[in-house]
């Protein structure tokens, strides 16, 4: 299945190529190291799954299931079912994963519970809301400016709903794949607020389905990819050159949305639901496949000599991206510089990047390589200026790293 994509990032690409230190570790279990997963918790599947228990739980049983508030339920699959019904104030999140996924996460979703998630370029809390849920010609519902939203705010941060392994609808197909996610949504506190989502896939067969398979973000816990149902931003409409772009944090189980340029009142709020690095018909193809419509958005109905510049620079983008690693791993550094500054110019003239500071970082660790310090400090200091205006809960690593190389002596 296809899942809304957040925005192009090195943090895989820079750990897989070695040229960032461990913070990083999520991305590490992405590179193919970690080989088949350990399947530990599979052994207490049995034990943790009996039926689902209804009605009153007594407070000692919650505790076993800590930091769980329902008994996991596993529907006879090796997926279960795992809910916190206090998760942010009492919003409620479910996830369905192995026991054993389970057990690697288990350590990040506790801080996460035991954090609430906060956006650290956070509004000012005076302000009123930054949009409206409206009707939208042709759209449906669409999230319009109430006001402006400066470039760069994370203007929302909406926490997890539900998550699941991204292969569940595929490998638990029939009656225990539904069950597994209609517990999982009937567990939260309200799922109404899951279940009205706009649903567009037409051959599914339950409204949980519907909605997860059209609502969904790819994201990544645990090193395990998973779709994740944020309904707040869920509501936000696609563009492909979108007024916004999201990012999810692993810290804090939340996405926010954070504005790419200056949106003023009454402009309808966009993200991008395509893959990065797309051209026209590829996003066409993608978006009536998967989310039963055509873009009729700024660019898609920009003039054709707009829109085949745009081709040309995104299928570069994809190119970059796609040839990084591979000149990382054998060391062509002062290629990878020239391959990341051309990167940079594009994702400008494009108008896709909130901000650079990852280019940057990526820059700044590749004249590291390269044993360039004049070129390191410029470019951490370019990235410390930028991640201290823009950076989210999880940049703290990065920030710490790109202010240490900043400090050395050019
Ligand atoms: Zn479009």
């Amino acid at each position: 299945m296809n899942l809304r994509r957040t925005t192009f990032s090195y943090a895989v690409i820079l750990s897989c190529g070695g040229i960032s230190p461990s913070h990083a570790g999520a991305a590490i279990e992405q590179c193919g190291q970690g080989g088949a997963i350990p399947v530990l918790g599979d052994s207490l599947n049995a034990a943790l799954c009996s039926q689902p228990l209804g009605g009153q739980v007594d407070a000692q049983k919650q505790a076993e299931w800590a930091p769980w508030t329902h008994r996991p339920y596993c529907a006879g699959t090796k997926y279960c079912v795992y809910t916190n019904a206090m998760f942010a104030d009492g919003g409620g999140v479910s996830i369905i994963t192995t026991p054993g996924n389970m057990s690697r996460a288990v350590g990040v979703i506790e801080k996460a519970f035991a954090e609430p998630p906060v956006a650290t370029a956070a509004p000012d809390t005076a302000l009123p809301p930054p949009y409206v849920v409206q009707d939208v010609p042709g759209k449906g519902k669409g999230a319009i400016a109430t006001r402006r939203i400066p470039r760069g705010e994370a203007f929302v941060t909406d926490p997890a709903a539900v998550m699941g392994a991204v292969d569940l609808l595929e490998r638990v197909a029939g009656t225990a794949g539904h069950l597994l996610l209609a517990t999982a949504i009937d567990q939260l506190p309200d799922p109404q607020r899951v279940l009205a989502l706009a649903g567009s896939y037409s051959a599914a067969t339950s409204v949980a389905e519907n909605v997860m398979r059209t609502n969904t973000f790819a994201v990544s816990l645990g090193g395990e990819p998973y779709m994740a149902l944020f309904p707040e931003i869920s509501r936000i409409n696609h563009a492909c050159k979108p007024n916004a772009h999201t990012r999810f944090s692993p810290r804090t189980l939340a996405m926010s949305a954070v504005a790419i340029r200056d949106i003023e009142p009454g402009e309808e709020i966009s993200i991008s639901y395509a893959e990065f690095g797309t051209t026209y018909g590829q996003r066409q193809h993608a978006l009536l496949h998967n989310w039963g419509f055509r873009c009729t958005c700024a660019l898609c109905t920009a003039p054709e000599s707009e829109l085949l510049v745009s081709d040309r620079r995104r299928r570069r983008m994809g190119q970059i991206r796609d040839g990084m690693l591979g000149l990382i791993e054998a060391r062509r550094f002062a290629e990878a510089v020239e391959a990341a500054e051309e990167m940079v110019r594009l994702v400008v003239a494009e108008g896709l990047a909130s901000h650079l500071a990852e280019h940057y970082e990526v820059l700044a660790r590749l004249h590291m390589a390269l044993g360039d310090g004049a070129q390191a400090v410029r470019y951490a200091r370019l990235a410390v200026a930028d991640l201290e205006r823009f950076g989210g809960p999880d940049d703290e690593g990065t920030l710490a790293d790109m202010r240490e190389i900043a400090g050395r002596k050019g």
